[in-house]
């Protein structure tokens, strides 16, 4: 799964000086957007460190809601698909100001 690959590659990097480390815990953000379920995210990460360091690590999830704004009108209004429309005066291509997210907000080492 290449969210998780993403993933561990991020992480990596960020504790790449820190070799001594052990990761605890990894908190990642996720927009609505990413189609991504929590669950099946935690299961293919669970199984990608499967015999690393990262073996005994927590993965911790937080989901973002879409969220566009419409450069008509200014409106902001939430989005439930990849194309979206404003709902006030329907104009299209509305701005995404949130929802694309995949980021590693922190790591804990031990
Ligand atoms: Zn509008």
């Amino acid at each position: 799964m290449s969210i998780v690959e993403a993933l561990l590659e991020q992480i990596r990097q960020e504790t790449r000086d820190y070799p001594a480390k052990r990761v605890s815990i990894v908190r990642v953000r996720i927009g609505a957007l990413r189609q991504v379920v929590p669950e099946t995210l935690t299961f293919c990460f669970t199984a990608a460190v499967r015999g690393t360091p990262l073996e005994n690590c927590r993965l911790d999830i937080e989901q973002l809601p879409a969220t566009a704004r419409c450069r008509k009108c200014s409106l902001m209004f939430p989005v439930t698909e990849s194309w979206f429309e404003c709902p006030s005066c329907h104009e299209a291509g509305a701005e995404l100001l949130q929802g694309n997210e995949l980021e590693l907000m922190s790591l804990d080492l031990t």
